[in-house]
C-alpha cells in the first residue's frame, strides 16, 4: 500500500462509499468494511453510503445495511437514487407522479410530500419494482404514449444477489422504451452526476475534499472522473481488472484491509 493513498485520504472530509460489491456482497460484508466505517467515525470524517437500489425505502436500507455490516447505518448517512429522484421531481416543479415501484418506494415519495396519481400524473417515475405486473406495465405504457414524460431512478440491468443476479430496472426500461418508442427524460442514479452532486450539497463539502469508493468502473469511477473527484476502486465486487475500461480510478485497493493496516493505527 502506497503512502500516496493514505496522504490523499487524510486530506478528505467526505467519503462516498458504494454499498453493493464494495461494503458487502449479497449478505456478507467485505473484509474490514465495518472497521473502515468505524475508523472514519473515529477520525471525524463524514461518510455517505451510496446505492442505486430503489426497491427498499431508506428505513429498510438502513436496517438491512446495519444488520449486514454490524454497524449502525443511519438514514441520514445514505445516498439512495430515490433521494435524487425526489429532488428532481421537486426541482422540476412536478406536482403529481405515477410511480412504478414497490410499496416502500411509493411511501418514500409520499413522505417527501410528493402526490401520487394513478391516472392523471404530470410525470411517470420508474423505480426497481419487484412487484411488477403486466397490468402495471400497461398503465405506464399508456401514460407515456399519451405524452407524459418519464424518469427512472437508475439504469442498472442486473442486481447482484447471493445466488447470482436478478433483473433490475434496466430490463424494465428496455420494455418501456420498446413499447413506447420514447426515452426517459432523466435517469437520476449513478453514473449520473446528479447522485454525487446531491451528496456534496447535503454534506456541504466541496468536490476536492471528497473521495468516492466503488467496485464498478463504468458507474462509480465514471461518475467520479466526470466531476473530478478522487476515486478508489475496490476489487471486492464486479471489477477484476482495473485497466479494463476507459475510466481511471486514482487508487486501487483489494479490500479495505489494505487501508486499515496502515491508517489510523497510531
Ligand atoms: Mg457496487
Amino acid at each position: 500500500m502506497s503512502e500516496a493513498i493514505l496522504k490523499a485520504l487524510e486530506e478528505k472530509e467526505l467519503f462516498i462509499i458504494d454499498a453493493d460489491g464494495t461494503l458487502y456482497v449479497g449478505n456478507t460484508p467485505t473484509p474490514k468494511a465495518r472497521e473502515f466505517l468505524k475508523l472514519l467515525d473515529k477520525m471525524g470524517k463524514k461518510h455517505m453510503i451510496m446505492t442505486n437500489n430503489s426497491s427498499y425505502s431508506t428505513y429498510q436500507h438502513a436496517a438491512r445495511m446495519s444488520r449486514i455490516l454490524g454497524y449502525r447505518v443511519r438514514r441520514s448517512g445514505l445516498l439512495v437514487s430515490t433521494n435524487v429522484a425526489v429532488k428532481y421531481i421537486k426541482d422540476n416543479g412536478f406536482k403529481s407522479v405515477h410511480a412504478l415501484g414497490v410499496p416502500a418506494f411509493k411511501d418514500e415519495l409520499k413522505r417527501n410530500g410528493i402526490k401520487l396519481s394513478l391516472n392523471y400524473p404530470e410525470l411517470v417515475v420508474i423505480a426497481f419494482d419487484k412487484t411488477l405486473t403486466y397490468r402495471k406495465l400497461s398503465i405506464i405504457t399508456k401514460l407515456i404514449m399519451d405524452g407524459i414524460p418519464y424518469i427512472a431512478t437508475h439504469p442498472d440491468i442486473l442486481c447482484p444477489v447471493n445466488a447470482g443476479y436478478i433483473p433490475d430496472i434496466g430490463a424494465i426500461l428496455a420494455f418501456v422504451k420498446t413499447a413506447t418508442g420514447k426515452e426517459p427524460q432523466a435517469i437520476v442514479g449513478k453514473p449520473n452526476r446528479m447522485m454525487v452532486d446531491y451528496a456534496l450539497t447535503i454534506a456541504g463539502t466541496g468536490v476536492e475534499r471528497s473521495v468516492l469508493f466503488g467496485d464498478r468502473l463504468y458507474t462509480d469511477i465514471k461518475m467520479a472522473n466526470e466531476v473530478g473527484m478522487t476515486s478508489v476502486l475496490v476489487l471486492t465486487g464486479e471489477t477484476k481488472n482495473p485497466n479494463e475500461g476507459k475510466y481511471r480510478p486514482d487508487f486501487v485497493i483489494n479490500t479495505f484491509k489494505d487501508i486499515l493496516t496502515n491508517w489510523g493505527s497510531d
